[in-house]
């Protein structure tokens, strides 16, 4: 049983990660402690994030009144809270005069709780009228969500809750760090392993996971989907499929069946690096298991075919009748505190809350008789983040951005900022100035976690609360306070309560009859239950911890196989950028940076942005440890400090992205987008490097390493 508010303390869950670790703080504003909590998802444990989480609530630099720049190219001032929210809305309603309705758009976060989610996508559409609404998880799940919809007919990132995990007797992850993104899950890895289950991992570093694993996966960036295809084919050709499974309870597997004929082995190995050996002992530990996972993070999914690298390894587990069963199925490690109740509720550009589309009629009316509003007055679906980005300055006009820091965390950034510059109203709302924010007409100072009350979904799809601890500081305000105040200004206000019970009141009844039905789920049962398991669609029901057991998603019950073919990534290697750049995260930071760079202990321990490449690359082109270099690729250049490990590829640069400035690893990155999903290839593009500066020296020398590497 959870623990209930005390005197003592406050039972809440942590700011961060989508484990959302339970956890208890003491205290009041001269000083919190952080008390791990025996919650089901940490079990008493918590990462460095999370013990220093409250650290936050006292930064010394906290945005407590609005600012504003009475110019373009002025500096930000403080203003009154009446002075921003009329500059706000006269510029939106100005916009919209004269460029139409779609040309003011908002962007919104997966770190906003379940309130705030759903209260963002119908402000944009009810109080905004605005077609153009995508948000920051585009970035992040996005190719496993549209990969899981149309396999399963429903995406939730854990069909199973994690207690599942140690009865896996074989599990591969693809592409996921979770010992350094959320150490307290590796319990459950660490469980499976000590019964004598098999842990694989498939990333192109030597990962404190990976180190983990009975087998490790060392893949070039960019060939999941060939190494997936591979691992089938050796399945196939053994006989390690499971026939009944397939014809009962999936479609489409014979052009699967037909498409992996020709991913042998050996050719495997030519594509993705990995050893054919390898990869006939993987398929052989996930087919010859009795249960069995696999698990993508954002290795496999931040590309430009992140959907079929998704796809690829889903026919895997369908193949091998290795889902709809009790500990086995695909799941996806979300990444974002509420990355996934962020991704249900109508932030995204096609999306109504409950996981229902927008340009579904009956979808439309149900959501429009909740709002009280005519289904034909509800605009279509938008443009998706990237798409919606590189529209700034041009058919959009003005921007509201809510808990997401573009300028680090876009692709491409140099461009991106070079867009949000040339908005005609950029109002950002955020806890810090961060590297977005200084360049916003207007800012809003807003509470943050533990300031006030909301919901938020974590990995396993259990719901949770985030109990309030302290007031936010005089002159901050709620999102929902911001978002009822502006629709006031708009003359919509009708629409809108700043009050969060009242607001997830009315988001249970958007729900309800939705994919992701959260009719049933109430404060009180999320604190008496530990978390309530969508969909839960009646106070009666007991919420579903496991998905898919008789059933899939789709109409015929039916999970679909996709055929997929391995086509490589948007940019290869080339004799002017002839390494290959992949990004990802640390241990002691999360995201953009904007909350973990202000905690002394998190900043001291990784202070600054590098580059991670393999000592044999370094000795090869005259490099030593510390070194300044700049790395270049057809985006732009980013200058680092050069760190060695034997733990990458020789062939790959790592970069995390957690910095802006001059370090930011999205100056580099690529902006080429997934058909489908529309997520942006983060974890792969053709780079080269420069010497900026010796160790220990000034000299600049400048002088391209291409040739000494190519000659
Ligand atoms: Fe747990 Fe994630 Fe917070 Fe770390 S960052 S304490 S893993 S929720």
């Amino acid at each position: 049983m959870e623990q209930s508010v005390r005197s003592t303390g406050v039972a809440t869950h942590c700011p961060y990660c989508a484990l959302q670790c339970g956890m208890t703080i003491v205290g009041d504003d001269a000083g919190y402690t952080v008390l791990p909590r025996d919650f089901p998802t940490n079990k008493g444990g918590l990462c460095r994030k999370g013990w220093t989480a409250t650290e936050l609530l006292t930064a010394p630099d906290r945005l407590t009144t609005p600012l504003m720049r009475d110019r373009k190219g002025g500096t930000l001032r403080p203003a009154t809270w009446d002075e921003a929210l009329a500059r706000v809305a006269s510029g939106i309603r100005d916009i919209q005069e004269r460029h139409g309705r779609d040309a003011v758009a908002v962007f919104g976060g997966g770190g906003l709780t379940n309130e705030k989610a759903y209260m963002l996508g119908k402000f944009a559409r009810v109080g905004l009228g605005t077609a153009n609404i995508d948000y920051n998880g585009r970035f992040c799940m996005a190719s496993a969500a549209a990969a899981g919809l149309r396999a399963f007919g429903l995406d939730r990132g854990l069909p199973f809750p994690l207690a599942d995990i140690p009865g896996a007797d074989a599990i591969l992850i693809a592409g996921g760090n979770p010992a350094e993104t959320m150490p307290p899950i590796m319990q459950y890895f660490e469980a499976q392993r000590a019964r004598g289950g098999q842990l694989i991992v498939a990333d192109p570093r030597v990962t404190a996971t990976a180190r983990a694993a009975t087998l490790h996966l060392q893949l070039t960036p960019g060939t999941d989907a060939a190494l997936a295809n591979g691992l089938l084919h050796v399945a196939i050709q053994r006989g390690l499929i499971d026939r009944a499974f397939i014809e009962a309870r999936t479609a489409g597997f014979e052009p699967v069946r037909r498409t992996v004929a020709s991913y042998w082995p050996d050719r495997v190995e030519r594509i993705t690096g990995v050893p054919a050996k390898q990869i006939v002992a993987a398929a052989a530990i996930l087919g010859e298991a009795a249960t069995a996972m696999v698990l993508s993070a954002r290795g496999p999914e931040q590309q430009s075919r992140g959907v079929d690298n998704v796809h690829a390894f889903i026919n895997l587990v369908l193949a091998l009748g290795k889902a709809g069963k009790p500990h086995c199925g695909y799941g996806c490690l979300t990444g974002q505190g509420n990355g996934q109740g962020g991704r249900e509720h109508g932030q995204k550009a096609d999306q109504l809350p409950g996981y229902r589309k927008i340009d579904n009629p009956a979808h439309r009316a149900a959501v429009a008789s909740v709002w009280g509003v005519d289904a034909a007055e509800l605009p279509g679906p938008g443009l998706s983040a990237c798409e919606l980005l590189a529209a700034l300055g041009d058919t959009v006009r003005g921007l509201l951005v809510f808990a997401s820091n573009i300028a680090v965390s876009a692709p491409a950034a140099q461009a991106q900022i070079g867009r949000l510059d040339a908005l005609d109203l950029l109002v950002v709302t955020d806890l810090f100035l961060s590297e977005t924010a200084a360049r916003a007409d207007v800012v809003l100072p807003v509470a943050q976690w533990a300031e006030e009350e909301g919901t938020t979904t974590n990995l396993e799809g259990r719901v949770l609360l985030r109990r309030r601890l302290a007031d936010p500081p005089d002159g901050v305000w709620t999102d929902i306070q911001i978002l009822k105040a502006l629709a006031d200004r708009l003359d919509r206000g009708a629409y809108f309560s700043a009050s969060v019970p009242e607001v997830f009141s009315e988001f249970r009844r958007a729900t309800a009859g939705g994919i992701a039905d959260y009719a049933g789920i109430s404060y009180r049962r999320i604190a008496a239950e530990q978390g309530v398991f969508w969909p839960c669609p009646d106070e009666a029901h007991s919420g579903t911890p496991r998905l898919f057991l008789d059933r899939f998603a789709h109409e015929d019950g039916r999970a679909r196989f996709f055929a997929v073919e391995y086509r490589g990534p948007a940019e290869q290697p080339s004799p002017d950028y002839p390494f290959i750049l992949t990004t990802g995260r640390l241990l002691v930071h999360y995201q953009s940076g904007t909350q973990t760079r202000r905690v002394p202990q998190l900043r001291d321990a990784e202070p600054e942005p590098f580059v991670e490449i393999h000592p044999h690359t370094a000795r090869m082109l005259g490099l030593r440890a510390n070194d300044r270099v700049a790395l270049k690729t057809r985006r732009g250049e980013a200058e680092l400090t050069l760190r060695l490990s034997r733990d990458i590829r020789p062939d790959t640069f790592f970069v995390p992205f957690h910095w802006g400035g001059k370090g930011s690893a999205n100056l580099l990155t690529n902006t080429a987008l997934d058909p489908v999903s529309r997520i942006p290839e983060f974890k792969v593009c053709a780079v080269r490097l420069e010497k900026v500066e010796a160790h220990g020296g000034s000299d600049r020398a400048g002088a391209s390493l291409v040739a000494t590497e190519t000659n």
